[in-house]
């Protein structure tokens, strides 16, 4: 293949998106990944004996490596938010926070692989945090400009149910399971709302792709192809046009700078570590929140803003689960089928800045097998172990919020100064740390959790956990943040670097704020479809 006319790096949400919308309007794209490619047909085998001890299946090349900075202490005030089991007592035994794993996939399709298929369209008053409450930074963009976008990505991927403020999806919205259900009826008793959820999961027949069978294993990889991950919709529909070429396995491990304030090429390395030199007329770079900073620092391409890497946003939650005493089959159907939007606004949570919703976890915590029942809930051993077992399989519930994230100066990404990966490169280095404000946000969950649970009648909780004592890393932005002013931001409201003028970027890194608890990757795809209009040919 000749040269494309753009190179995209990073084949995930952003990067997959941005194929489907560049290749639309005929130009010709290379759409290159560090990780592999993933074949649900014989990659995810829900159907293999030890199906529960693996989640989603590891590839040579899957797996990234990541470094992490000093760990936050805890702090007495706060106990009651430290994660929690009956069976072993506090989850982290330290006194200071715990990184565990920043565990995204690599891959054709990235993080969305795994994803558990939220579709969220942010909260336009979450889109104005400086104007309007003083904090984070406003986005250059309108919701109502991004609105057109938001929808063609719904079509695309085929998004089901009702969106955050209740329009109808492109797909009629799943039934809930009875364990939503059950939920639903302690969010009525104390007069919270609980809609059907925006997911990118199918309840029909599209683009031939079957609907959902509700097998609760969306975290473990789809093996029916009907959760709308990149690598199954905005893939597959640049690849139909014939002006995409997809190459997984190849890292990009500088961009380099030619003249004019151009990107002139990118050198690769294949997983053998051979180096490869290529050249596109513009590139878009789509590795995600944590790996865009990194490459960019990493090139020396400057930082005169000095905002690459700043104002990274990390995943606010809070999970509590209890026994309910029916038997609801809660290891079975959609993981987030329902949610209550009802704290979601800036100003919905008193005395706190920044929202949050909440929704079902029973799946997501990993309780749809009954291998996690044995070691998390029932332990112990022998006959009276297998009689709480029979009676017990199933009757797990639990709710979850996810929250606003506020950036600060001490949570950001960096390079390690003494470790690399294989290639030599700097590893990236995480740094987070919780504001008063996050961790009274995180209180206000864990709150709200347990009257929700108890209203449902749930009668013993057994364990809670939250990012108070853990970083969590599943929904993660800013970094690279978009913006008008060049001193204070990265790229501008078209996703163009504001110095390296056939330079884009196209992923979470992008966000200036990162809403009160929507989920991030419908937002990423309508940012890189409208970023797509925008290109000329
Ligand atoms: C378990 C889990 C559940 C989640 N559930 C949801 C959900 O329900 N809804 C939702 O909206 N979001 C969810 N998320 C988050 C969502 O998946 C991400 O926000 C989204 O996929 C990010 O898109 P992105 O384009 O920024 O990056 P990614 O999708 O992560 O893609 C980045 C890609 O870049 C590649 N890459 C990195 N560095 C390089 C390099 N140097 N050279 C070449 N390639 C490179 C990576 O291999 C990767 O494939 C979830 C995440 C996890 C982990
Ligand atoms: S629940 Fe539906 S979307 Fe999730 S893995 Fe099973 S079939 Fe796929």
């Amino acid at each position: 293949m000749p040269d494309p006319d753009v190179l995209i790096i990073g084949a995930g949400m952003g990067g997959g998106a941005s194929a489907y919308a560049l290749t639309q309007r005929g130009l010709t794209v290379q759409l290159l990944d560090a990780g592999p490619a993933f074949n649900p047909d014989t990659d995810y085998r829900l159907n293999d004996p030890n199906w529960e001890a693996e989640r989603f299946p590891q590839k040579p090349g899957s797996q990234g490596k990541y470094s992490y900075g000093k760990a936050q202490l805890l702090d007495q005030r706060w106990q009651h938010l430290r994660s929690h089991s009956h069976l072993y007592g506090f989850l982290n035994k330290d006194n200071t926070r715990k990184f565990n794993a920043y565990n995204h996939v690599r891959g054709i399709g990235g993080s969305t692989l795994h994803f558990t298929g939220e579709a969220h369209r942010l909260n336009p008053a979450s889109m104005q945090m400086l104007s309007q409450y003083g904090v984070a930074a406003d986005w250059p963009v309108r919701y109502e400009e991004l609105l057109p976008f938001y929808r063609q990505a719904e079509v695309q991927i085929g998004v089901a149910g009702l969106t955050r403020n209740n329009e109808p999806c492109p797909q009629p919205a799943h039934l809930p399971s009875y364990a939503d259900q059950t939920l639903g009826k302690g969010m009525e008793q104390l007069g919270l709302n609980w809609t059907p959820n925006s997911l990118a999961v199918l309840s029909q027949p599209h683009q031939g792709r079957p609907p959902c069978n509700y097998c609760a294993g969306c975290n473990f990889g789809c093996p029916r192809r009907d959760k709308g991950s990149a690598d199954q919709t905005f893939v597959p529909a640049a690849l139909a046009t014939g002006k995409c070429e997809i190459r997984p396995g190849l890292q990009v491990l500088h961009l380099v700078a030619g003249k004019g304030d151009q990107i002139d090429h990118v050198i690769t390395a294949d997983p053998a570590g051979n180096q490869h030199k290529l050249r596109a007329s513009r590139y878009v770079l789509a590795a995600g929140a944590v790996e865009s900073p990194r490459l960019l620092l990493h090139s020396e391409l400057g930082n005169e803003s000095g905002e690459v890497g700043r104002n990274f946003m990390e995943t606010l939650s809070f999970a509590t689960l209890g026994l309910h005493p029916e038997p609801l089959g809660s290891h079975r159907g959609l993981p987030s089928g329902y949610i209550c939007w009802d704290f979601n606004a800036p100003d919905a949570i008193p005395g706190v800045i920044g929202g949050c919703r909440l929704s079902p976890v029973t799946v997501e915590a990993g309780f749809f097998g009954a291998s996690i029942y044995a070691s998390r809930v029932i332990g112990g051993w022998g006959k009276a172990h297998k009689q709480a077992m029979r009676s017990s399989c199933g009757n797990v519930l639990g709710i979850g919020g996810i929250g606003d994230f506020l950036p600060n100066p001490d949570t950001f990404i960096d390079l390690d100064p003494s470790t690399t990966d294989q290639h030599g490169t700097p590893l990236a280095r995480i740094n987070s740390h919780l504001s008063e404000q996050d961790i009274r946000r995180i209180d206000f969950i864990a709150k709200k959790n347990r009257e929700i649970l108890q209203a449902a009648g749930v009668e013993s909780i057994f364990e809670q956990y939250g990012s108070y004592d853990f970083f969590n890393s599943t929904h993660v932005a800013g970094t690279c943040r978009m913006g008008i002013n060049p001193d204070i931001s990265v790229v501008n409201s078209d996703l163009r670097h504001h110095r390296w003028k056939n330079l884009y970027i196209a992923d979470a890194s992008v966000f200036p704020s990162i809403g009160g608890g929507e989920s991030p990757a419908l937002t990423i795809a309508a940012l890189a479809l409208r970023m797509g209009a925008a290109f000329t040919n």
